[in-house]
């Protein structure tokens, strides 16, 4: 498995010493930590993928989809011969409280995300740091990414459910509504003391597989 070293110095990295705010980026030491200025911009705090109050999954695994799936794989030119799909998952949020959330892949497996075109959200790959650039789903969006990669994908609202969020908090709090970037950590807290009612829109397909 590819590991990726420390942020600053590229030093092997301790599995326990992240970024104390996004946790996607790892460092060798405190210090290194602690001194990585750099990275301060391209932070994103986040909540894990299954800690989310946002989020609901529902994974499937019968051969049926997993041959569907499969074909679809080949038809869009990301796998070929007979890929075996081990699992398929579509992912629910409710618009009215998601935030950034941090999705740790399977490096044993090849995963495939299909983001719904349309969907108001923004996502980036880490692999060991942020690039600092948000992608947004597109039409032609299977997302292939390799097996024995030690990665994360962060997918944050978009423009439209980044605002109401924020002027839902602004209201709720009696304070002004700030021009975020990003959710930050008092956003996150907030979003993920408002409970989900409804099962919310489907936006992303996961789908783990084996080449053949
Ligand atoms: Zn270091
Ligand atoms: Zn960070």
């Amino acid at each position: 498995m590819t590991t990726w070293g420390c942020a600053r110095c590229r030093e092997p990295k301790t599995p326990d010493l992240a970024c104390m705010d996004c946790k996607v980026v790892f460092y060798c030491s405190a210090r290194c930590r602690d001194e990585d200025v750099s990275h301060k911009d391209m932070c994103y705090p986040s909540v894990q993928f299954e800690a989310s109050a946002s989020i609901t999954s529902e994974l499937f695994r019968t051969p049926q989809v997993q041959e569907s799936e499969a074909r679809q794989l080949v038809a869009a030119g990301v796998a070929t011969g007979n890929p075996r799909v081990v699992s398929a998952r579509e992912v629910r949020i409710d618009p009215r409280n998601f935030v950034t959330t941090r999705l740790r892949l399977d490096p044993r497996k090849r995963t495939s995300l299909s983001f719904r075109p349309d969907a108001d959200i923004r996502y980036q790959i880490s692999t060991g740091a942020l690039q600092g650039t948000w992608q947004v789903p597109s039409q032609l969006n299977i997302l292939d990414l390799l097996e024995g990669i030690d990665m994360f994908v962060l997918i944050a609202p978009g423009p439209r459910m980044l605002a109401s969020l924020e002027s839902r908090r602004a209201r709720a709090q009696g304070t002004p509504v700030r021009d975020l970037q990003a959710p930050d950590l008092d956003l996150i807290r907030y979003a993920q003391s408002i409970r989900r009612e409804e099962e919310g829109d489907a936006i992303l397909y996961i789908v783990e597989w084996y080449p053949n």
